[in-house]
């Protein structure tokens, strides 16, 4: 392939990324979007495949290298793709998204073993970045996906004398990165990478669970930088943009996804480290709670002038958008005025509340945004929490020093009656204690959401 023809290839493909971002930024056009942003991949993929400098005599070399990754890649990521449950695509995006800070990470070392002693400062100065970057993305992922996949706790963890200890990482990766400047060894480098993991894993432990979204939006910043600085050293023009747009769009993602939940990034980032307290219990308390049948619930429904769903990650654990959908249209056909509130960051991962109730062609005039919806709870005859807790979590806005103090809900609690359904008195993902849940107003309804949904509705037909 001729130079040229490799040069357009790479325009065409960084083209079809910007316009891939484009799509992705409305539900109508994500989908479209996706697919332009799959298309340049594979553009870009191709034209490197069949693309060689003209110091090497074959334009394939190491062939059978290069398939056997690609046969690898295929066989794991394809069938893990499409078994993977919508509740757990964090974990997945998590992981993508360390794998690709870790294997630029692994290109910038190679390159550098191979350039030596040749290596300009300004290549030098990239790997170092490349390395640092790219191995902090890869461990603060994978920590980030054992959160997000409860494989360990999901609140924060601070070790004794954390604050210390990062401190003492950061000094010592500073050092390292100067050193490997100075001397330019493979060891030193090493050393580097190995320094750079253990801080990505003691940046991330301290985060809450709560956070841990705006945290893999960093990860994937940073992934895209790394990606751009190693486009840097490969002399690849097409790395440089679109880890630049990875970069780019991944930092205004967290911003926005930090003013969502009402913090700073700083505050998210360290915030663990200046908690006084430790607010909220974790352990599911003895204290007596008001719990109601399906018939209950239906009565209370069907009496409502105006009911507010507030969804979250259980109606996506039980499926049941299908069935909230059904018992929305029964009370609609009754004259009650339904809505739906949609906070930010209910469930797994932004906008996930709006793609599962899409699935169930709820009209989207019916979801309403937080900012939107909280002033019209004090009308509210009904606030019906279905599998959600953090996001309507009183405790946000009372309890300075727990892990979701700062972050805005859905204000449930002003409506007149309040009936979450639930499986048991668990806390949700921030992992405490939810005061609504022993509020006189509060009805509990024990069970799958799709479980009581169907139990509902029948009990609301029958009426
Ligand atoms: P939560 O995780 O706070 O609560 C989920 C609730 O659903 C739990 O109380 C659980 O209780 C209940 N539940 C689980 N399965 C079922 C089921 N099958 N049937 C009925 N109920 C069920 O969810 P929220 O949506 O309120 O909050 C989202 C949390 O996740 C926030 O802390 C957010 O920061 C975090 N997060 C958000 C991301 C995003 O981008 N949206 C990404 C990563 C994390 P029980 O077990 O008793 O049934």
């Amino acid at each position: 392939m001729s130079r040229t023809l490799y040069d357009l290839l790479g325009l065409l493909a960084a083209v079809l990324f910007i316009m891939a971002l484009k799509g992705l930024s409305s539900p109508k056009s994500a989908r479209r979007g996706n697919l332009l942003g799959a298309l340049g991949a594979l553009i870009a993929t191709v034209a490197v495949f069949f693309y060689a400098e003209p110091e090497y005599s074959l334009p394939l070399e190491n062939l059978e290298w290069i398939l056997g990754a690609i046969a690898i890649g295929v066989i794991v990521a394809v069938p893990a793709a499409r078994k993977v449950q919508m509740t757990q695509m964090p974990q997945m995006v998590a992981l993508f998204n360390g794998v690709g800070g870790g294997a630029a990470a692994l290109v910038a070392i190679v390159e550098y073993i191979k350039l030596g002693e040749t290596a300009g400062f300004a290549t030098v100065l990239a790997t170092v970045f490349t390395v640092i970057v790219g191995c902090v993305s890869f461990s603060g992922s994978i920590v980030t996906f054992l959160k997000l996949q409860e494989l360990m706790t999901t609140r924060p963890v601070i070790l004794p004398a954390g604050r210390f200890l990062i401190i003492a990482n950061l000094v010592a990766v500073l050092g390292v990165a100067y050193w490997v400047m100075d001397e330019m060894g493979t060891s030193p480098l090493l050393v580097l990478a190995g320094l750079s993991l253990l801080f990505g894993v003691l940046f991330v432990l301290p985060v809450g669970g709560a956070d841990v979204p705006i945290v893999i939006s960093l990860l994937n910043a940073f992934t895209g930088l790394t990606v751009a600085a190693s486009g840097y050293v490969l002399e690849a023009t097409l790395l440089i943009v679109a880890g630049t747009l990875v970069g780019a769009s991944g930092t205004i993602l967290t911003r926005l996804m930090a003013e969502a939940m009402g913090r700073s990034l700083f505050g998210t980032l360290f915030g663990a480290f200046t908690q006084t307290a430790q607010a909220g219990g974790t352990e599911a308390e003895s204290r007596p709670v008001k719990s109601g049948s399906p018939e209950d619930v239906a009565i209370l429904l069907n009496y409502a002038r105006r009911v507010v769903i507030v969804p979250g990650f259980g109606l996506a654990v039980a499926q049941a958008q299908h069935t909230v959908r059904e018992m929305a249209d029964l009370l609609s056909a009754r004259g009650i005025d339904v809505a739906y509130g949609i906070h930010p960051v209910a469930g797994r991962m932004p906008g996930h509340m709006n793609v599962l109730l899409a699935e169930a062609n709820v009209p989207y005039e019916q979801l309403v945004e937080m900012d939107e919806v909280n002033p019209t709870f004090p009308q509210t005859d009904v606030a019906l929490v279905i599998g959600a807790n953090d996001v309507v979590n009183p405790a946000a806005k009372t309890t300075p020093g727990c892990p979701i103090y700062g972050m805005p809900i859905l204000e449930v609690q002003q409506a007149g009656n309040i009936i979450f359904l639930k499986r048991s008195m668990r806390p949700g993902f921030a992992g405490i204690e939810n005061e609504l849940l022993f509020d006189p107003k509060t009805t509990l309804l024990f069970g799958d959401a799709k479980a009581s949904l169907t139990k509902v509705v029948s009990a609301l037909k029958g009426l």
